[in-house]
């Protein structure tokens, strides 16, 4: 059977050529005779495609020097909680805005460490908009404003980086290396790999280097993004085989022309699914236009009890992945960047078919 279509919200489609480099290294790494999974990380060649996985990164998001970036692990849910541990400094609050289960479950960890002020909300609305900047009551003493730019359930994406004096802090694991992004204008930017960077157990993050060292007392050393800094995300052994892969997926974003061409195809491929949505009348999205989600795209059909029928027929189709989260039904296609626009094609084709068939 040849590869299927995988509209996944994480983990993620991977590039083809990707799994196809990673296969004809998994067995014997360059003739060292062993796999990058049997290395020493402290060796000089896993050091190596550390560096070169970080370099590729920097150039492709053109993070400024005065930034660290960091290979971690405990996922994105992780830095809910390291976020306020290192960032508060002596600060008694922290600024959320909250729109969607994210940034819910970023605000509920936070509160452990933080007084939350939740400087705006759209759950009144179901997480539908992202709410009106005219609307957000900030805390004059709030240490940073922590938001999500993609809401990879609700498919809500902020079409602007929020402007504040204090340093803001973003969790991009459902849209970083969509677009080019200017790094300069935040204190803190993490993201989950296994969506647009590589596979699950490893989380990235792009830290300014003054935020360092605000070490709170009785943090535990694994947690302090100053250690990780200091020994190149290798204060412990760092999960060696997603670094490498996700330094295969920055050379493939690379050689795809990076991320301006890639923020164009994806444009393409959310327009395309937007717009057989909107004129079809059978499916319904609800996101304010301006808020879509570029990269993940919940939507509806008119007879719910056709969903089980709907996922069934996409799957003999070799379209795979396409229930919306347990927590809000319906559908989802989550259309990142390693998903081609021959998927979206292939998607479009078979919902024109199925309310043909069942509308
Ligand atoms: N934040 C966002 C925006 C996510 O989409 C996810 C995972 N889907 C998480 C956080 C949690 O990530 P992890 O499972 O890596 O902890």
């Amino acid at each position: 059977m040849s590869r299927a279509f995988n509209f996944c919200a994480g983990p993620a489609a991977l590039p083809e050529a990707v799994l196809q480099q990673a296969q004809a290294d998994l067995v014997d790494w360059q003739r060292r005779g062993c796999s990058i999974m049997e290395m020493s990380h402290r060796g000089a060649d896993f050091v190596a495609i550390a560096e070169r996985a970080e370099q590729d990164l920097r150039d492709l998001l053109a993070i400024p020097d005065n930034y660290k970036v960091l290979f971690l692990q405990g996922g994105a849910t992780q830095q809910f909680a390291q976020v306020p541990m290192n960032l508060l400094g002596g600060k008694a609050s922290a600024d959320y805005i909250c729109t969607g289960v994210w940034s819910e479950k970023a605000i509920a960890e936070a509160k452990k460490f933080a007084q939350v002020n939740v400087a705006a909300t759209d759950v009144a609305n179901h997480f539908r908009a992202v709410p009106d900047v005219s609307t957000w009551q900030l805390d004059n003493h709030a240490a940073y404003l922590h938001y999500t730019p993609n809401e990879t359930i609700h498919g809500v994406e902020f079409d602007f980086i929020p402007s504040v004096d204090v340093p803001l802090v973003a969790d991009y694991s459902s849209s970083i290396l969509s677009e080019p992004l200017d790094v300069s204008k935040f204190g803190l930017i993490y993201a989950g790999a296994q969506k647009n960077i590589g596979p699950a157990g490893i989380v990235v993050v792009i830290v300014r280097e003054d935020l360092l060292g605000r070490y709170a007392a009785g943090m535990p050393t694994i947690m302090d993004y100053a250690v990780a800094a200091k020994n190149g995300s290798m204060y412990n052994t760092p999960p060696t085989y997603s670094w490498y892969l996700s330094g295969l997926v920055f050379q493939w974003l690379k050689a795809q022309g990076g991320l301006e061409a890639i923020a164009a195809l994806n444009a393409r491929k959310a327009a395309k699914l937007y717009g057989a949505i909107d004129a079809s009348g059978f499916y319904a999205n609800p996101v304010a236009i301006a808020n879509r989600s570029r990269m993940n795209v919940p939507f509806t059909l008119a007879d719910a009890r056709l969903e089980a029928t709907f996922l069934q027929e996409a799957e003999a189709q070799h379209l795979l992945n396409l229930a919306g989260h347990r927590s809000v039904g319906g559908m989802r296609a989550s259309i990142y960047n390693a998903v081609p626009e021959a998927a979206v094609d292939a998607l479009i084709d078979f919902m024109a078919d199925f309310e043909r068939r069942h509308g």
